[in-house]
């Protein structure tokens, strides 16, 4: 049964459920009309089979779906692998993730050897013995808060990665050899809240900090099509119509439009029950520099209402 959530105050959702996820192998083979560029040719591999991600780092979203993409093949994670590969390797990276937030405070991760959280359940064992072993970065975690001051309320020296993070990282990142801290989310606060904390932080960029927020543009467990083979649209109006809703504003730089997300579509509702999912689309935005064009990396569907997008500036 769906069932519309259309409290005011969005309520925490329980702990991930594999009930309500397909386990997507048999893939359409559907990339996005943009597709990833193509790996750059490295003349002198570092040692870790990667070139150094040169420059100012982009800020990206990435539309994470199922803890199962962890293990899967398909045509998103595919496009995972060769992401990371055209971004080169950042110096670290910065996850917003969907799966850490809190309530009236914004924390950062200063662990030094983050664990790998399993925090989901009713999944196969495999994906409970999964573990992304990359170090923390405690300085750039540091020099993030400091540019929050005041906002970031505690630092958090035990906090591992969360599925949100390590379920798309071992895809783009395999060796797990590229620093990660997370921040967490704030659930209580409104759109323009989180887009505030993405421009406050797009100065990590320069200095090689790959920002990167892990959600979903369309997410709604209740409503999600199990065994339903990837597609390029969603398969019901409410999904569909977010989805290129969000896209429109997005390429049109339109950050009032997708801070308000509850009225961007007659059926928001619907595609954003809880915001969890939505708001690290608003990091990667505010993290975005003015003039930068958005690249939709990836789009698609999976489970029929669960956007994938994927989206990078700079
Ligand atoms: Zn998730």
């Amino acid at each position: 049964m769906i069932r519309l959530t259309t409290a005011r105050q969005p309520r925490r959702q329980n702990l991930l459920s594999g009930a309500g996820f397909a386990i997507a192998s048999a893939m359409s083979g559907l990339i996005g009309d943009a597709g990833a560029e193509a790996p750059a040719a490295s003349p002198a591999p570092s040692t870790t089979g990667l070139a150094p991600l040169k420059g100012r780092a982009p800020a990206i979203f990435i539309g994470h779906g199922s803890p199962m993409n962890a293990v899967a093949d398909n045509a998103f994670t595919r496009m995972l692998g060769d992401w990371g590969r055209a971004l080169g390797r950042p110096r670290a990276i910065l996850m917003v993730s969907a799966h850490w937030l809190t309530e009236r405070e914004v924390q950062v991760s200063t662990t030094a050897r983050p664990e790998t959280i399993h925090d989901f359940g009713g999944f196969p064992p495999e994906l409970y013995r999964l573990q992304y072993p990359a170090p923390g970065a405690p300085d750039a975690a540091r020099t993030a808060a400091q540019a929050l001051a005041p906002r970031v309320a505690g630092i958090d020296a035990a906090r591992g990665l969360d599925h949100g993070a390590w379920s798309v990282l071992r895809h783009m990142y395999p060796l797990a050899d590229v620093p990660v801290f997370q921040l967490s989310i704030d659930i209580t606060k409104a759109g323009p809240y989180h887009h505030g904390i993405g421009r406050a932080l797009a100065g990590l960029r320069d200095n090689g900090v790959l920002i990167a927020g892990s959600g979903n543009v369309v997410h709604n467990l209740r409503a999600t099509m199990r065994g339903q083979p990837d597609t390029l649209h969603g398969m019901t109006p409410w999904a569909e119509e977010f989805d290129v809703r969000a896209k429109a504003a997005i390429d049109a730089g339109d950050a009032r439009a997708l801070m308000a997300y509850e009225t961007l579509t007659a059926g928001a509702p619907m595609a954003v029950p809880y915001p969890d999912h939505y708001y690290p689309l608003l990091y990667a935005l505010g993290a975005a520099l003015p003039g930068e064009r958005a690249r939709h990396v990836y789009e698609g569907f999976q489970a029929g209402t669960l956007s994938m997008r994927c989206v990078q500036w700079g």
